[in-house]
């Protein structure tokens, strides 16, 4: 039996409460949540803005076009999908895949501030200007400060372009490569000192969250995701 007290064990237990939250409208309209998947202790954690079509079909994030885009940089920098951890910052679809409304991310805020303490990532990858405005508020334009770190209390975020801007928009994807060969390069050069331990128990495993469950990407199209 896990320990209660893990890393692992924790992280099921917000997964389960977060699959089974009524906290906003969107679990009116959703097949499940998504609440994220990876290691338990990641290095790096991945935010985006919110599950498509196939990732609430699924139940797990980053599993149609734009995901499969987001594997191809990831391999290109040398990260697999197992080496990270992937969430978004509201973990149900929105209807017709609009943008999440301020008090959607609000009511959905305290799980992504949960899944932060606990898997204590040294590097944040901001997807997207949600996740952005999310995670830095106010910080600018992601068409602006797209492949800068940004050192926060030991944790650097990294604002990059949402791979399915890239898919609607060709040209983006020269910036995305490059931004990804900005991260590579960060996370060889030596990111930002370890963050401060949590107040709750410190983390003790790093065995993924859904051990177990197939994790290649079905064919599908997530229809939209910055
Ligand atoms: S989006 Fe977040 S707050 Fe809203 S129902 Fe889903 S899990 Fe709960």
């Amino acid at each position: 039996m896990a320990d209660p007290g893990s890393a692992l064990e924790r992280l099921r237990v917000l997964h389960a409460q977060i699959r089974a939250c009524t906290g906003c409208r969107l679990h009116v309209g959703r097949t499940q949540a998504v609440p994220g998947a990876g290691p338990s202790v990641a290095r790096v954690m991945i935010v985006g803005e919110a599950p498509g079509a196939t990732e609430d079909s699924v139940g797990r994030p980053f599993v149609g076009q734009a995901g499969r885009l987001l594997d191809t940089l990831l391999e290109g920098i040398g990260l697999a999908r197992g080496d990270v951890y992937v969430t978004n910052v509201v973990k149900c679809r929105p209807p017709a895949n609009r943008d999440p409304e301020p008090d959607e991310v609000e009511a959905c805020r305290p799980y992504l501030d949960r899944q932060l303490a606990l898997i204590r990532p040294r590097i944040v990858v901001l997807l997207g200007r949600h996740a952005l405005e999310r995670l830095l508020p106010g910080h600018g334009p992601i068409s602006r400060v797209h492949g800068q770190p940004v050192i926060r209390a030991g944790v650097t975020y990294f604002p990059i372009f949402h791979p399915a801007a890239a898919l609607h928009n060709r040209g983006l994807l020269s910036e995305l490569e490059a931004d990804f060969r900005a991260l590579a390069r960060y996370l060889e050069s030596g990111p930002a000192p370890e963050a401060p331990p949590p107040s709750t128990a410190p983390a003790s495993s790093a065995a993924p969250v859904e051990a177990g469950v197939d994790t290649s990407p079905p064919p599908g199209h997530q229809l939209r995701l910055f």
